[in-house]
């Protein structure tokens, strides 16, 4: 019960610096245009609108990402993923990030060291490529990247060279759905935070599969929805409605719940399916991504960023109030192909 009321407190003093950031926020978006009421107006907008296609979606990731990784990138560094948050109260943001990629393997049970540790590894929705680099140097492992936007691959490749892995990290705007890699490629199959981004979920659960080797391992981290009850036959109005707009804001198709993973799995045959609720763990992430974006270098970066990044980060507060409602959760998903 302690551990209750300090999650009380702490989604209390979230709320508090929810509010707080969103005037500061929406003062500063608008005093970049001669109308403050017009932002607000277009951000809310905007966020009503309808769903988009396949098209509108792929583009729109990959102009998002193209937009918003320098700035991102400038003020979190190479990762672009939640932290570990255990202790909550850990202020180490970096550290946490790459802790976290840890112990999701430590989780998945991916072995560190003999001759099952992993050799070969795609990182797909890699973003920057932070965790193919954390991955290749770990394991001494050879890394595949794929990402929708030109931006983060050549950035990535960038990185790489200058951190000396040049010849075992390597990053190329390609589709998760369609990836330009024969079957049996990898023994590592890793996505991160990219799932979410999928409007196809059971094609793309296929595709990792094919690409693993037999009795390879695969890990996808993501944004889903919370489960179903029995009795239910979809989320709330009032719950789609939040996530509608969460998903103008950052380029998302419909969502799915942890169940629904396990259900495409299952019916592929996956082996050692493991799932858990890491909703807890990166809690208070969002928090301290509201407080770094108060500082000035990032509201000045936040202004010269563009609409989209703009909406982007007034998203985060709705991200937070679906975590809050338990809407939202962190889903965590490994298996192993079948031999
Ligand atoms: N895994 C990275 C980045 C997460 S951001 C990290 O943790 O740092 C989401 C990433 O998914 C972006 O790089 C985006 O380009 C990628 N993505 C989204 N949809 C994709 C698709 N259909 N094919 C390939 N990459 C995709």
């Amino acid at each position: 019960s302690k551990v209750q009321t300090s999650q009380k407190g702490l989604q209390r003093s979230m709320r508090g610096i929810a509010t707080l950031l969103s005037l500061v926020l929406l003062s500063s978006i608008s005093s970049t245009y001669a109308n403050p009421l017009k932002v607000v107006q277009r951000i809310s907008d905007s966020l009503q609108s309808k769903p988009r296609s396949r098209e509108e979606l792929k583009l729109g990731i990959a102009g998002f990402y193209d937009r918003s990784s320098k700035l991102w990138e400038e003020v979190w560094g190479e990762h672009m993923h939640h932290g570990y948050y255990v202790p909550a109260n850990r202020t180490d943001h970096k550290q946490a990030q790459v802790d976290l990629i840890d112990e999701v393997l430590k989780w998945a049970g991916v072995e560190e060291s003999g001759s099952r540790r992993p050799t070969k590894v795609v990182d797909v929705g890699c973003g920057i490529g932070g965790s193919s680099r954390h991955i290749a140097r770990k394991y001494g492992a050879t890394a595949n990247g794929v990402t929708l936007s030109p931006y983060q691959a050549m950035r990535g490749n960038q990185l790489a060279q200058q951190q000396g892995l040049a010849n075992r990290a390597s990053f190329q705007v390609a589709d998760a759905l369609d990836m330009p890699f024969p079957s049996s490629s990898f023994d590592l199959v890793w996505s991160l935070e990219s799932g979410e981004h999928m409007p196809d979920k059971k094609r793309f659960v296929d595709e990792l599969f094919r690409v693993s080797m037999p009795n390879g391992r695969i890990i996808i981290v993501t944004w889903c929805h919370r489960d179903l009850s029995p009795n239910e036959t979809s989320l709330t109005k009032k719950e789609l409605n939040l996530l509608n707009k969460i998903n103008r804001a950052y380029y998302l198709p419909e969502w799915c719940s942890v169940d629904d993973y396990v259900k495409i799995l299952e019916e592929k045959g996956a082996t050692d399916v493991k799932t858990e609720d890491w909703s807890w763990v990166i809690a208070p992430f969002w928090k301290a991504v509201i407080v770094s974006s108060l500082r000035p270098g990032s509201i000045w970066g936040l202004l010269k960023s563009g609409f989209s990044t703009q909406r982007g980060a007034y998203a985060m507060l709705l991200m937070l109030r679906g975590f809050d409602m338990g809407l939202i959760k962190f889903g965590l998903i490994t298996c192993t192909k079948p031999k």
